[in-house]
């Protein structure tokens, strides 16, 4: 229950501009890792999963958190790798997401090999930060350091890299949570980081601000689910880390898809028998998730879910 408050407050804060919480306090927030498969982690602490993939070549995450935690997160990836870090991805734009690029991508390198000197500023030009083109430009926008900014970004459907030996395929979901999101699909490690198109904690964020659609979240929980192998009759298979809440299977993502489909459907035959919102908020089309995802308060309740569903059920 306590982390889950803790979701909502720092949810909140979230979608502010990043300026906004800058002036929260992270001290006393620890950093967890979680070891996932053959040198991936996943960081837990305050807002989104961080992944961290760690061999020969260096470090390559996904995510970094709150710029406040850059310090104590890169503690811990020295724990588990002695070579900086190579590579950030960023699955999207939203600052418990992006913000601890500020402190970490200056802290990287990106020349190859393990005899370059960690926590140097001198030690190489940074690691590269790597994101959907719409990412880079919110990020300018919205006034974050120039030095956590994307300095690589691509407008293709899916960029791939090669890295600690291992191929890794960065996707690009439309309109989804955002205009900006990627999945990261580890391949040799069978581990995909699903940024917030998947989450294990709340009904879908479409952030239409941001150019968020129902429609596109259940086209990258599909796409998910195309890149998902489940282990016959047991937990394990592809490793899920969703962007918030506990390591997943692909039969989380199964139910997870499956809720957020008929949800929608049960939204659009209702907009398309003729129901207001407000007709179809009163007949609860998510009564029977409620317990599990549903929110009355916080920044993204159970009323501004079934709000965007409308929206991105409209006939055209
Ligand atoms: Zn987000």
């Amino acid at each position: 229950m306590k982390r889950y408050l803790k979701i909502i407050t720092l949810g909140t804060l979230a979608i502010a501009s990043q300026s906004a919480w800058a002036q929260q306090n992270f001290d006393s927030v620890e950093i967890e890792v979680l070891p996932v498969r053959d040198g991936i982690y996943m960081l837990v602490g305050e807002g989104g999963n961080i992944t961290v993939q760690t061999g020969p070549d260096g470090v390559l995450l996904v995510d970094t958190q709150y710029a406040e935690l850059g310090e104590k997160i890169l503690a811990k990836i020295t724990e588990l790798s002695p070579i900086p870090i190579r590579y950030i991805v960023n699955t999207h734009s939203h600052p418990d997401h992006v913000g601890g690029n500020a402190v970490l991508a200056p802290r990287g390198s990106t020349i190859t090999g393990g005899n370059v000197a960690r926590l140097q500023e001198d030690a190489g030009e940074g690691a590269q930060v790597i994101a959907f083109e719409s990412v880079l430009n919110n990020m300018v926008a919205e006034d974050y350091p120039v030095e956590s900014w994307p300095s690589e970004t691509f407008f293709v459907d899916r960029k791939d890299m090669y890295f600690n030996g291992e191929g890794i395929e960065v996707l690009h979901q439309p309109n989804a949570h955002t205009d900006g999101d990627v999945i990261v699909w580890f391949r040799k490690s069978d581990v995909v980081s699903t940024g917030d198109v998947f989450t294990t904690t709340m009904y879908p964020f479409i952030d239409q601000s941001k150019g968020g659609s129902i429609n596109g979240v259940i086209a990258a929980l599909n796409t998910i689910l195309d890149i998902t192998i489940p282990r016959a009759k047991q937990e394990g298979g592809t490793l899920v880390i969703p962007g918030h809440g506990r390591l997943a299977d692909e039969a989380d993502v199964v139910e997870y898809r499956d809720m957020v489909t008929i949800i929608r459907d049960r939204i659009k035959s209702l907009r398309d028998g003729g129901m207001s919102l407000e007709e179809v908020k009163a007949a609860a089309p998510t009564r029977d998730y409620d317990s599990r995802y549903g929110r009355t308060e916080g920044f993204w309740t159970t009323e501004m879910f079934i709000e965007a569903v409308y929206d991105g059920v409209q006939a055209n």
